[in-house]
């Protein structure tokens, strides 16, 4: 069964190389990279019935073939240390020693950062990671995920996006990985996630499975037949240098384990395995009070934070549903109703 699985992933390798090859040139929106260039760009998003969009956008043509790697960041304009992440990317990836292509995408939602609104596109008001794969004639955020489908992932044959806890998230870091059912898939995907080093890795089995309802950007790659992760670290605004480097080297770490770059990917081989995500809503309006922080071990029942009503009664407990760790906390005192306190991830007993 395993060799059955390497020679596939293996074929799979040898199309994208054959591919690449055949290329002097590398395009993505209006970035043209010769072998052995950088070039920048805008994938040009028209205006329909709002603004259009140019979404930054830079390529990397390596002086070899290769595969063709998407990195993707700020669907949520926010996530500053993914975005800071990207930044020093395309500073330091080096395109006369990279075998095949490379397409950095620093900020999808430009909106967001401009004008600091967590979450949510301010122009139409909806999340930039779960309208894919688009559609040419929606809203701005869903003609830029269709922009992005077909300029971004449609060319490529891995893919990584960047997220981090927003504004109001004090998050751990972590990365998710998605199982297909297609086992040369997931093997190749599996390593990627294992090549990215962070020491937690959420497995997703619930993703849609239809490539015309992808909702995620990921997602959108992996129901393509390419092998994709997210990861995520950074939280509440900051651009700690750990955070921004950590989410560097397992790029790069990745585009070693994918050949593109020289050198031995830093594995991360025994991860702690996050096999269910518990979110914990808040059921009334007030302010939140955490009582655990991002990263923290507990246990079903315990209680995680409350929320007063602006009189200082305790109006809701939130108590954890599950044994496992805190993924990510609500990092600020306003609470909705209905918002998140907190995600737990619950530990699987063996590695999937
Ligand atoms: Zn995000």
């Amino acid at each position: 069964m395993r060799r059955v699985v390497s020679l596939a992933a293996a074929l799979l390798g040898l199309t994208a190389l054959a591919r690449a090859a055949e290329r002097p040139t590398f395009t993505v929106g209006t970035a043209t990279a010769a072998q052995g260039h950088k070039a920048t760009g805008y994938l040009e998003v028209p205006a329909g019935v709002d603004p259009g969009l140019r979404i930054p956008v830079v390529v990397f043509h390596g002086a070899w073939p290769g595969q063709i790697l998407a990195i993707v960041s700020g669907a949520h304009g926010t996530e500053y240390a993914s975005i800071i992440a990207v930044e020093r990317l395309a500073e330091r990836v080096d395109p006369t020693e990279l075998s095949g292509s490379l397409v950095l995408v620093p900020l999808v939602n430009l909106a967001s950062f401009e004008q600091k609104v967590p979450h949510v596109n301010p122009v139409d008001g909806k999340s930039m990671n779960r309208f894919y794969p688009g559609r040419s004639d929606g809203t701005q955020t869903e003609r830029a995920a269709y922009a992005i489908t077909k300029n971004v992932v449609e060319p490529c044959d891995h893919l990584i996006d960047l997220h981090g806890g927003d504004l109001d998230e004090s998050l751990r870091p972590y990365t998710y990985w998605t199982k297909t059912g297609n086992a040369a898939q997931d093997a190749v995907s599996r390593d990627m996630a294992i090549a990215f080093g962070l020491d937690h890795i959420i497995a997703v089995t619930d993703r849609p499975k239809d490539p015309a309802t992808s909702r995620y950007l990921d997602n959108t790659a992996s129901t393509r037949g390419k092998p994709s992760i997210a990861a995520e670290a950074g939280y509440a605004g900051r651009t700690d240098p750990e955070d921004v480097e950590i989410l560097v080297h397992g790029s790069l770490s990745v585009m070693r384990q994918l050949k593109m770059l020289p050198g031995v990917p830093s594995r991360i081989e025994h991860p702690v395995w996050i096999e269910n995500v518990r979110s914990v809503p808040s059921e009334q309006t007030g302010i939140f009070y955490p009582l655990v922080v991002r990263g923290q071990v507990v246990e079903q029942g315990m209680k995680i934070g409350y929320v007063t009503d602006f009189f200082g009664k305790t109006i809701f407990e939130a108590r954890s549903p599950t044994t496992g760790v805190v993924l990510y906390v609500c990092a600020v005192p306003s609470m909705r109703k209905g918002d998140t306190i907190a995600n737990i991830g619950a530990i699987a007993r063996t590695a999937p």
